[in-house]
């Protein structure tokens, strides 16, 4: 793993707002206006005399769901990368999130198992937020809204204008008086951002209008979540863990779910989450879902003991993509994709938002890295993928691993190398501070996975795991001479 690329990820992560950015466009435009296309515009607002969003969703309500994030009614827990540079970019969001009864959980309020058994305590003061997807996004969209130059518009967008190789405009529809549609109209721009999310067409329009497509890569990462909110009695700082995430192998009779999580929300209230891959459904209904808890850690049976304050929802995601921009030859000038439009990860590893957040920051650097502006944005493409390439390798990493480990799929011997180190630093990590610190680095996104591939970190791996493999051969050996001595 290059040096540079675990170096640069650390200063996409650290990045700060510029002190004197000049003004690079008259007009800039954002389509879509949820976590990346927000944290988009902050960005831009440093550089252009107006920023507007195009957003379908009348986003104008304070919280609630919408259609255009139908995932928003699950549980959403914002990394600590992702929330440093959220608070950086747009400082009081975490305090203001606390204030509204958000969890802002450190090392002692947070609870992460594998199998029952909690990793070792890293000795660093990391933080994660848990709180309901839509007060993090009202949060984020109060600030970005409030700056003089940053506007919504409501309408979808259906296309883009081009002019000398460069986009110039954006298309849009949106509603009109009364039920009718708007008509057409083309909003001027000489910066565009896709953040239109998973479903994005960017690409697709890109085809039609003569341009590269860029490669879809999609790789089976089937998950099925579902999530209800429950009454909690204990105020934050009275529980023992504000969020709690606990993963099961198929070792651990958990009745088929694979992860279960329980946020300490706004509104005095649990939420609790449950997947399971593959064919394993976690439940439809109240009962189903309470039937689950209870076989879970008691604090699964605790949590849902509370009256319902929102009813289980449930959550299918087949596939996670990506979108190989950086790979594409024939790009038109002032057009980039962030967050969800570019990749979106199986979400139980929680790396979207933060993902969003550092695309932004590639979108940050680039702009200030006096890059043609009237050439493709091949530097921000190259910028992202980093970014894209670290959180693919964790999410999708591990995915691929299951998968092939079910299916008894035959892989390349580096690869099966790479997995088998990985397995050494999961079991060691719950043993070992140094393996879990620099595990948990990576999976907040504070760090490169590279940086796991240290010969150094993987020897203590290998030793912590035999230490505790010669420990458990000898309370087996206990136990079994016990049993034949009964
Ligand atoms: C079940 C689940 C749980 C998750 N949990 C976590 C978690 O714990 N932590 C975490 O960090 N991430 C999590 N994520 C991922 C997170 O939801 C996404 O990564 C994040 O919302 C991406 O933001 P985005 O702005 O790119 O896209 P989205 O949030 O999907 O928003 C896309 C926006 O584009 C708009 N739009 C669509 N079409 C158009 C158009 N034609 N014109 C204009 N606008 C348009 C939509 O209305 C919407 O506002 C989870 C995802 C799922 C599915």
């Amino acid at each position: 793993m290059s040096e540079s690329v675990v170096t640069l990820f650390e200063s996409l992560v650290g990045a700060e707002p510029p002190h004197d950015a000049s003004v690079l466009f008259d007009t800039a435009c954002v389509m879509g206006g949820s976590i990346a296309g927000l944290l988009a515009a902050r960005v831009l607002s440093d550089r252009a005399r107006e920023v507007v969003i195009v957003e379908p969703d009348d986003i104008s309500a304070e919280t609630g769901t919408r259609s255009g994030v139908p995932q928003d009614q699950q549980v959403h827990t914002l990394l600590p990368a992702g929330r440093l540079w959220i608070e950086r970019w747009l400082p009081g969001v975490t305090q203001e999130a606390q204030e509204r009864g958000a969890s802002l959980c450190g090392p002692d309020q947070t609870l992460v198992t594998y199998d029952g058994v909690r990793m070792a305590p890293d000795g660093v003061d990391h933080h994660l937020l848990a709180l309901g997807r839509p007060l993090l996004e009202a949060l984020v969209r109060s600030r970005v809204t409030a700056l003089p130059n940053v506007s919504v518009l409501r309408g979808q967008a259906t296309g883009l204008r081009y002019a000398d190789g460069a986009v110039v405009g954006v298309r849009v529809t949106g509603p009109g008086a009364g039920d009718q549609e708007r008509a057409e109209e083309v909003i001027a721009a000489d910066f565009v951002v896709d953040a239109m999310g998973r479903s994005s067409r960017l690409s697709n329009w890109l085809k039609q209008d003569g341009y590269d497509q860029p490669r879809l890569e999609r790789l089976e990462a089937p998950v099925n979540y579902a999530t209800a909110f429950f009454e909690r009695t204990e105020k934050i700082a009275e529980l023992e863990a504000g969020t709690v995430l606990q993963q099961f192998t198929p070792r651990y009779p958990s009745g088929g779910v694979s992860i279960a999580a329980a946020n300490a929300i706004e509104g005095q209230q649990w939420l609790v989450m449950l997947t399971g891959f593959g064919d394993h459904r976690p439940g439809r209904t109240i009962e189903e879902f309470r039937a689950r808890c209870a076989e879970l850690p008691a604090i699964f049976k605790e949590a849902t003991s509370g009256a319902i304050t929102r009813d289980v929802r449930t959550y299918r995601q087949a596939e996670s993509r990506r979108r190989h921009f950086a790979e594409a030859g024939r790009l038109p000038a002032r057009l980039v994709s962030a967050g969800d439009a570019v990749a979106s990860f199986n979400p139980v590893y929680g790396q979207g938002m933060s993902s969003a957040a550092l695309h932004a920051s590639c979108l940050a650097s680039y702009l200030g890295s006096g890059a043609d502006l009237d050439a493709p944005a091949t530097e921000f493409f190259r910028l992202q993928q980093v970014v894209v390439d670290a959180a693919w390798a964790v999410s999708a990493g591990g995915d691929a691993a299951r998968l092939d480990a079910e299916r008894g799929t035959e892989v390349p011997e580096e690869t099966r190398q790479q997995r088998q180190a990985m397995a050494q630093i999961i079991g060691a990590m719950l043993v070992d501070a140094d393996v879990a610190r620099a595990f948990n680095y990576v999976s907040f996104m504070l760090r490169h996975p590279g940086t796991l591939a240290d010969p150094e970190l993987l020897k203590k791996a290998v030793k912590a795991v035999k230490a505790v493999e010669s420990v458990e051969s000898v309370e087996s050996g206990a136990a079994g001479a016990g049993a034949s001595a009964k």
